[in-house]
Order: structure tokens, then C-alpha cells, then sequence
């Protein structure tokens, strides 16, 4: 195992050429484009780490499946997909127009800025401080580190040039489909983007999703079997925004990616994926790693779809 990930590494990470960092939040321009970091976590719990795979860098939309589970565990399902769909979407992850166009102005799904806004807004703790903390709180626990935190800058960063998510968060409380201080909801969305994480942990967070909501590393049970395949099931169709068909297509691994150049990957009762390399392709996917994905697949014969 060990050797085969040894030459995904060696092979993908010289796919990294072929993006680009993101640079529309000033702080992830800064990004080392060469970083790489592969690990796998199994549902016995061994683990596999190749490359950089404790180089820092920040959730960002990976986050949201942190979230989504959160409001599914707190409000249940019902109410959580009353807000916002279960649908892919065409359109990239920031994209205004549908909302404007679709009655009832609802987000397609929760994985797109639109929805994770709406699904902060689920949360039941009052105030967006006892929001932060129930989000740290699950994080910490689904990565089985009680260290993870928010990196600081970079919220710093995002909540200054946040122009975009402002619009889309006023727009859907003009239209009704967001309630609550739209000022405290945005800062929850810009920390929970902010958290600092590495390939190593998105590896064990894949596994407690692969593992029914068991993580193999503390060896406790932190959300729900239904929550699980509930969030499973929106990697599978949104976890990759409008580039998810694709990789459906091309991977067949339940994931979830984010502008911070990391790929979460979470294979039913078998094991999770972290990888990191920074330059992203046109969707905002990282590029190695998604050549990283599609030779594990391969290689581990681990596709599920
Ligand atoms: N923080 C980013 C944003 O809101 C997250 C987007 C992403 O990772 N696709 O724009």
C-alpha cells in the first residue's frame, strides 16, 4: 500500500503545473504551489501518509460537509433539505443567477456557497459564537484532533474581500430564504472556511464518513449512520460543484473539494482520502489532486459508483 501511494505521489504531484492558485481571497494567493500531502485512513484504522501530508492549509468548502452534518444531527433532515435541495448544479459554486431565477429561491444543494450560507442559518445556537464552537467542536472530533483551529489570517482575508457571499446571503434574505443576523451568519461561514487542517486529517475525517459516523482513530461513534450516507449521498451528486458529474464518471468516490487545494474522499466501509496540492483547475478543483483521486480508484479498485 505504501508503495502504490508512494507512485500516485510521485505521478500526480507534477499535474500541479496545470493550475492555478486561488486568488480571489488575497491570503490563499500565498499558497506554496509545489506543496503536496497524500494520506489514507482505513476503516481499521492503519493509516498511510506520503508526501507533505502535514502541510497546512484551510478547509474552505470542505467545510461544509462539517456543517451539513451538524444542522442534519441538530435539526434533522426534514428540515435542513426544506431549505435548501439536494440537486447538483450547472453553475459555479458562487453563481447568483439561479437563485434569482428558480422559485422558490431556494440553493440547489448544500455543498454551493448559497446552500452553506442557508445551512449556517439552520444552526440552532444562539449567536455566531456558540455556532463556531459546536462547528470546532464536530470538526475536532470527526478528525479525532482536538487541536484543529481557525487560521486567522485567512478569515481575516475572506471576511474583507467577501463581496460575492455578501451578495448571495443579502439576496436570499430579500427573497425570504434566509433568517437570522446576516452579518453573524457570514462570519460563521468565513471561520468555519478558515479552519486550518492537513492531509492527514481530512484522511481520518473521510474515514469516520466511510466508517457510518464511527471514527476509526478515536474509535467513537460522532454522528449518526444516517447522517453519514445522508452526507455521502450530497458528495456524491454536489461534493465537486459543477465538475461532480465527472468525477462521478471518471473516480467514483464520494467527495468534496475546496478552494484551499484539498480533496476529501470517503469510500463506504473501506476508507478515507486526504490530498493536497494547492493550484486549482477551472472549476476550483485542485488539479493533482484530482489525478491523485482517479488513481487511487484505480489502483486500489475503490470506486463505489
Ligand atoms: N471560502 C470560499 C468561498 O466562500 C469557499 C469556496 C470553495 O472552496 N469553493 O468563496
Amino acid at each position: 500500500m505504501k508503495d502504490i501511494l508512494e507512485e500516485i505521489s510521485r505521478r500526480s504531484r507534477l499535474k500541479a503545473t496545470e493550475g492555478t492558485v486561488a486568488s480571489y481571497i488575497p491570503e490563499l494567493a500565498k499558497a506554496d504551489p509545489e506543496a503536496f500531502g497524500l494520506a489514507v485512513t482505513e476503516c481499521d484504522g492503519s493509516q498511510y501518509l506520503s508526501g507533505n501530508w502535514d502541510h497546512p492549509f484551510t478547509l474552505q468548502s470542505i467545510s461544509k460537509i462539517v456543517t451539513l452534518a451538524l444542522a442534519l444531527e441538530e435539526r434533522g433532515p426534514e428540515r435542513v433539505f426544506s431549505s435548501v435541495g439536494s440537486s447538483p448544479t450547472a453553475d459555479p459554486f458562487n453563481s447568483i443567477m439561479r437563485l434569482e431565477m428558480d422559485a422558490p429561491h431556494r440553493p440547489n444543494n448544500p455543498l454551493i456557497n448559497s446552500g452553506a450560507i442557508v445551512v449556517v442559518s439552520l444552526l440552532p445556537e444562539e449567536g455566531r459564537e456558540r455556532k463556531v464552537d459546536a462547528i470546532m467542536d464536530l470538526c475536532r472530533k470527526l478528525m479525532a484532533n482536538d487541536s484543529i483551529d481557525i487560521d486567522d489570517r485567512v478569515y481575516r482575508s475572506e471576511k474583507n474581500t467577501s463581496d460575492r457571499n455578501r451578495s448571495l446571503a443579502y439576496f436570499l434574505r430579500s427573497v425570504g430564504s434566509l433568517n437570522g443576523d446576516v452579518e453573524d451568519i457570514l462570519d460563521v461561514y468565513f471561520r468555519q472556511c478558515s479552519i486550518k487542517t492537513c492531509a492527514k486529517d481530512l484522511s481520518i475525517m473521510g474515514a469516520t464518513f466511510a466508517c457510518d459516523g464511527l471514527n476509526p482513530i478515536s474509535g467513537k461513534q460522532i454522528i449518526s449512520p444516517s447522517t453519514a450516507r445522508t452526507v455521502r449521498a450530497i458528495m456524491t451528486t454536489c461534493g465537486m460543484y459543477d465538475g461532480s458529474g465527472e468525477f462521478a464518471v471518471k473516480v467514483g468516490i464520494p467527495a468534496k473539494s475546496g478552494v484551499g487545494g484539498g480533496i476529501l474522499g470517503t469510500v463506504p466501509g473501506r476508507m478515507g482520502i486526504g490530498v493536497v496540492s494547492p493550484p486549482l483547475d477551472e472549476k476550483g478543483n485542485s488539479v493533482a489532486g484530482l489525478a491523485a483521486m482517479k488513481d487511487i480508484s484505480e489502483k486500489l479498485r475503490c470506486r463505489v459508483l
